[in-house]
């Protein structure tokens, strides 16, 4: 509570702030003590929220500082001792505040690394002193350090012979850079101007509107009022770039432009062919135009990932460009994964966007999703069936460990929010979506993507929203399964015994959580899994599903007329679990006997539940020198890619020295002659995979093999880099 108090704000410290209450010179007047201020935890206390900002920021790369402010109006629902906001390693200086007798000056308090405090002066006279419900205008002065070491809020970095002035807001960095209620549920309009040398070029989410000469020489560029957006999602750069015009794509002819640092025009080649594609697949998928006017790709001259601004999304230069001469096809890929997945947050993520960050996964599970279902329209040949199984393996590897996360997590602290950034997020919670759009169908999975984007378009939305969207589209509710998989952490092992008797043959089920050799989780863990398995018996193949709910459960593989040939216990990869064959029939004998009837990714998916299981201690670790035989004869890259994991049994140097040279002759004897076959440059015409095969294969001979062909080879083409790599590895050998 405020505690009126003779002490005074002698104005001599506090002119600044005085507003319409200033004084003549001479007098003095007593003002109301400041209140004891406690600041909030994590979250902004309720009783206001923005409507709108008007922020105006002075940045100049080079300089130590920047400067500016914050106009916001601000809804004030009760009257408020203080108004909170956040603010990170910035100077404040507040103007006014309107309260229960009138406009007062009003002072900024920073209160701790969070949170700032608005604090209306008052006389001692009027005893209190309340912020007015209702409509104000809350105007905040700031300054800040210029970072030339973060990559985080408002910073530089140099590039040539120039500095360059970027920001990465998300999740609560937008503070560092100017005062604002740092919340994803306060998504309201921003108008931003940016004072700049007059050689800069200014950027920002929205298009440049005007640009005005003043008189320092200096300029300043305004842009266009954007649509609603949380302070994490503002993003604006200065600097001397140089821009690529990527066309106009899209149903709404959105201009896109790769931005580089001067002089790197020619690294965006890759860039500025993909990104227009890719987002007319987004559009054709979501059904909606592109919300932003225009796209901007910035490349951001630091090792650092992608951010999803609307209408400025930001890469790690090493992402989006690439001289012509070395670029590669991982890194073409692997940009159009990263580019695909920050468009898609446009819709997820930017136009609907999680209320808090609990429900982050709303926008990096469904942008990691996403990703392999825009892909595989786009560019058919790139497997991203088999990236998906790939993936969902992963995620299973960190599910395992009881340390895991869930999807789900409640925020107690600002570390609980970094943390959410994790594999469980992105790679799990894709999985999780993917198996259930695989239940409930594609078409049906769409449609509820498409009714939830248009409920929510320019909002806010949570789990229970997007659960009741695709519930509505399938006409059932699949919010209580999906939930074991959204609220608790780790992942179940299915295991599956074949019963073949009298009548129809049928697959007990049962199910336990996944944990490694030697874990003391408990493992006593349901989920309800939806399942289907494929069988084949005397040349019939059939498809069964059922969701077990429950412990243990039964599933009928109804059609078959006899005892199958083989069960795959997960058809199609598609489910969030591991599947553990009991009985006679193993994981390895399936894979044997349905040979070319198994797709790659299910196959691929099999051989990962087989390492997984080895890892829990449920399999004879001697199964992964057999799939490593069996493997080495894979034509395919994937499958082929096992035998060199399979046979590299962790690397090698584990084992003790006379077990090694016999490990070395094991991967030479299975891989020198397909090295040799290949041959060691890519020759005209061939396929893509065979040149994505080639590094890994030359690794492996190199590193785990000491094949002598490769090492003299690595030796003759690169002696520096090759002994500097190889060192005591190459010496004595
Ligand atoms: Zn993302």
């Amino acid at each position: 509570m405020r505690t009126p108090s003779l002490a005074l704000c002698l104005l001599a410290g506090c002119a600044a702030d005085r507003g319409n209450l200033a004084p003549t010179p001479k007098e003095a007047v007593a003002l109301q003590a400041l209140p004891t201020l406690v600041s909030p935890k994590v979250r902004l206390p309720p009783g206001a929220a923005p409507l709108s900002y008007r922020l105006a920021l002075t940045v100049i790369p080079g300089d130590e500082t920047f400067s500016g402010e914050t106009l916001a109006t601000v809804r004030i629902d009760r009257p408020l001792e203080v108004l909170w906001i956040n603010a990170t390693q910035l100077q404040l200086t507040a103007k006014t505040l309107v309260t229960e007798h009138g406009v007062r000056p009003a002072q900024a308090v920073v209160v701790d690394e969070h949170f700032a405090a608005l604090v209306p002066r008052c006389p001692v006279s009027e005893r209190t002193c309340l912020i007015a419900p209702g409509m104000q205008e809350v105007s905040v002065g700031f300054s800040g350090s210029l970072s030339k070491k973060d990559v985080d809020g408002l910073f530089q970095i140099k590039e040539g012979d120039g500095w360059y002035a970027y920001t990465s807001f998300e999740p609560i960095d937008a503070r560092r850079a100017f005062p604002s209620f740092d919340e994803p549920q306060f998504k309201v309009p921003w108008t931003l101007s940016l004072t700049v040398k007059a050689d800069h070029v200014a950027l920002a989410n929205t298009p440049q509107v005007s640009e005005e000469k003043l008189p320092d020489g200096k300029k300043r560029v305004s842009f266009a009022t954007s649509q609603p957006l949380p302070s994490y999602l503002v993003a604006f750069a200065v600097g001397t770039f140089d821009l690529v015009d990527a066309g106009v794509h899209g149903q709404k002819k959105t201009p896109i432009r790769i931005v580089t640092p001067k002089g790197k025009t020619a690294e965006a080649k890759w860039a500025a062919e993909s990104s227009g594609p890719i987002l007319e697949q987004l559009e054709a998928y979501f059904g909606t135009p592109y919300p932003y006017e225009k796209l901007d790709q910035l490349s951001v001259p630091a090792s650092m990932g992608a951010m999803e601004n609307p209408g400025l999304v930001t890469y790690g230069h090493q992402l989006i460009l690439s001289k012509p001469e070395v670029d590669t096809l991982w890194r073409q890929r692997g940009f159009a994964s990263v580019c695909t997945h920050e468009l898609a947050h446009q819709w997820f993520g930017d136009l609907v966007t999680m209320a808090f960050w609990d429900d982050l996964w709303l926008n990096e599970a469904f942008a990691t999703w996403m990703t392999p279902r825009i892909l595989e329209t786009w560019q058919p040949t790139w497997a991203q069936d088999v990236a998906q199984v790939g993936r969902r393996h992963s995620a299973l590897g960190s599910d395992a460990l009881v340390s895991a996360r869930q999807i789900r997590q409640p925020i107690v602290s600002n570390d609980d929010i970094a943390n959410a950034f994790d594999g469980i997020t992105y790679g799990k919670g894709a999985s999780v979506i993917g198996m259930f759009e695989n239940s409930v169908g594609r078409e049906v999975f769409q449609q509820g993507v498409r009714a939830y984007l248009a409920k929510h378009a320019w909002k806010n939305a949570t789990a229970a929203d997007f659960l009741s969207a695709i519930s509505d589209a399938a006409g059932k509710d699949v919010a209580p399964a999906f939930r074991t998989f959204l609220d608790q952490p780790g992942a179940p092992v299915v295991s599956f015994k074949l019963q073949c008797g009298k009548g129809t043959p049928t697959l007990a089920l049962s199910q336990r959580r996944e944990l490694p050799v030697g874990s003391k989780g408990d493992s006593a863990k349901t989920w309800s899994v939806p399942i289907c398995v494929r069988w084949s018996a005397k040349g019939t193949q059939g498809r069964a599903c059922t969701q077990l709910d429950a412990p243990t459960g039964t599933l009928e593989l109804t059609g078959a007329k006899a005892c199958p040939d083989w069960v795959l216990p997960n058809d199609r990869y598609d489910g969030y679990y591991r599947a553990s064959l009991q009985g006679p029939l193993g994981l390895v004998d399936v894979y044997k006997k349905g040979g070319k009837a198994l797709s790659i990714p299910e196959r691929v998916g099999l051989l990962g539940d087989v390492s997984a299981l080895v890892r829990s201690g449920d399999v004879d670790a001697a199964k992964m020198l057999e799939l490593a035989e069996l493997t080495a004869k894979e034509t395919d890259r994937h499958l082929f890619g096992f035998a060199l994991n399979f046979a590299s049994v962790g690397g090698g140097d584990l084992l003790p020295e006379a077990l090694r040279l016999k490990h070395e002759a094991f991967i030479r004897s299975l891989f020198s002659a397909r090295m040799a076959n290949m041959g060691w440059a890519p020759k005209p015409g061939e396929d893509d995979d065979l040149r994505l095969l080639r590094p890994q294969l030359l690794a492996t001979l190199g590193w785990q093999g000491k094949d002598p062909a490769v090492l003299a080879k690595a030796i003759r083409d690169s002696p520096r880099r090759a002994r500097r790599h190889l060192g005591a590895r190459w010496r004595g050998r």
